[in-house]
């Protein structure tokens, strides 16, 4: 009697369990115009995708009984986005700064995360990340919270500041080799670099099966052919080439984009980075005018407002170089374009003005006005950048047996690309968040960051930590 009552409870129990992972697990996408960014470049009318266990388990194949049906009809389906610069807030990164604890500032992992989850980008790259980033990037692999999958790089500059610091060739190796054990996944170069220094990081990444991404260091200064060694493999921003121009002419672009092409180094161009600092630069009505910062943490709406750099060194003829930087950095996207570099998404998410996530639609479209066409600007975004990251074989494209990161449209972003912010649901981790959900969870960050305006005045608790 006693055996079979526990069969029983165990059968149950079993039944339970199989009807929850299903309830959890199988969703159906129908009729959905499907943007796969696939080698194959093909746009699938009308398909339908059977998504379980956080797979593309199917496309046009059978309809699981038990799914839940989502109906994409009129819709469009593209990969979950990829943001190959961000800066995810942590506290040590305010902390950096600070001589003390911050012992009244927490960064919520959830609120960090939830613009961007909203905003379909479903991986960063975090370019300067500590422990805490490996905390936050754990607690969403664990499923505690919803937010992207986060790929770290740990940043290594010269000179005598903070954080990882080389000014030797040696000290250098040793940095990567520190930062391949402790569980990096790239290198950041930074600008205080010495020459020696940053040659013998960028090689011993590359022994240690790390990529090199970051920026021209200062030393190279009039040199910068000697910047492109092997192995050096994407420069984070434009500006790296902006900054070591005079003429901000054509040609100079189109010399700059031989270079990287002849070194097989990648660019990430961050146009949304310039074109912000030249818009607070211009008026810092632009940053406090701006929709997405009440999504942004109190504290660091603050800084952004009263202790911004650019808004203090602004002058008439700053904001005239910065506006001809911009002007420079889309000439340089044409010659990089034309010479076959392979150009990849980022924004600097964290600089002043650059919200996370939203910011990433901000470079899409301007990647457009800079002249990639919709298409290309969608797999600078997705499988391309994948690739660099090293984990195409996941994700960058919506093919059988890659993990579900999808963005539902309820527009066409191959004929305007500001259709990737319409999005009608995103799946990420195995989870689906439709409109709905994505706006009460927008709404009720903002709501809270506004109570807690007052909390967090970025003066105030500057002075408390003196
Ligand atoms: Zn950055």
């Amino acid at each position: 009697m006693k055996f079979r009552k526990l069969f029983i409870v165990l059968i149950g129990l079993l039944t339970t369990l199989k009807g929850y992972s299903q309830k959890q697990t199988i969703y159906v996408i129908k009729n959905v115009n499907v943007i796969t960014m696939a080698s194959s470049n093909t746009v699938l009318e009308n398909a339908t995708i059977v998504i379980s266990n956080n797979l593309i388990q199917s496309i046009n194949g059978e309809i699981p009984k038990n799914a839940t049906i989502i109906n994409g009809k009129g819709k469009w389906l593209i990969p979950g986005l990829i943001d190959a610069h961000v800066h995810l807030p942590t506290d040590g990164y305010l902390g950096q700064k600070l001589p003390a604890q911050t012992p009244d500032l927490s960064f919520n992992t959830q609120d960090i995360m939830t613009p961007i989850i909203a905003n379909g980008v479903t991986t960063v790259l975090d370019l300067n990340s500590t422990m805490e980033t490996f905390a936050q990037k754990k607690a969403i692999e664990k499923g505690y919270i919803v937010g992207p999958r986060i790929a770290l790089a740990a940043l290594i500059n010269g000179g005598n500041g903070q954080g990882r610091i080389a000014n030797t060739a040696e000290e250098g190796r040793i940095m990567v080799r520190n930062a391949k054990a402790e569980g990096y996944d790239f290198i950041k170069v930074y600008s205080k670099l010495n020459i020696e220094t940053y040659n013998a990081i960028v090689d011993e990444a590359f022994k240690q099966g790390l990529k090199t991404i970051g920026h021209i260091p200062d030393a190279f200064q009039g040199n910068l052919e000697q910047a492109f060694v092997p192995h050096f493999g994407m420069v984070a921003h434009a500006e790296e080439f902006s900054k070591k121009s005079d003429s901000f002419s054509l040609q100079e672009a189109t010399k700059f984009a031989k270079l990287s092409k002849d070194n097989d180094t990648w660019l990430s161009p961050t146009l949304i980075t310039m074109v912000w600092i030249a818009k607070q630069t211009h008026s810092i009505e632009n940053i406090k005018n701006l929709p997405s910062l009440k999504y942004v943490h109190p504290l660091l709406q603050s800084k952004w407002l009263t202790a911004n750099k650019y808004v203090k060194n602004a002058s008439p003829e700053s904001a005239t170089y910065f506006d001809n930087m911009v002007k420079f950095h889309f000439k340089l996207v044409k010659a990089f374009k034309e010479a076959g570099v392979p150009i990849v998404a980022g924004t600097d998410a964290g600089v002043s003005g650059i919200v996370a996530g939203f910011s990433l639609h901000d470079e899409l479209e301007l990647l457009v006005q800079a002249g990639l066409t919709p298409q290309e600007a969608i797999y600078s975004a997705t499988l391309l950048s994948a690739q660099w990251l090293g984990i195409d074989k996941q994700i960058g494209s919506i093919e059988t047996g890659k993990l579900a990161d999808l963005v539902l449209l309820d527009e066409n972003p191959l004929i305007d690309i500001n259709n990737t912010r319409k999005i009608a649901g995103v799946f990420v981790n195995g989870k689906w968040l439709d409109k709905t959900k994505l706006n009460a969870m927008l709404t009720d960050l903002a709501n809270r960051n506004s109570v807690n305006k007052d909390k967090f005045d970025w003066n105030t608790f500057m002075n408390k930590k003196k």
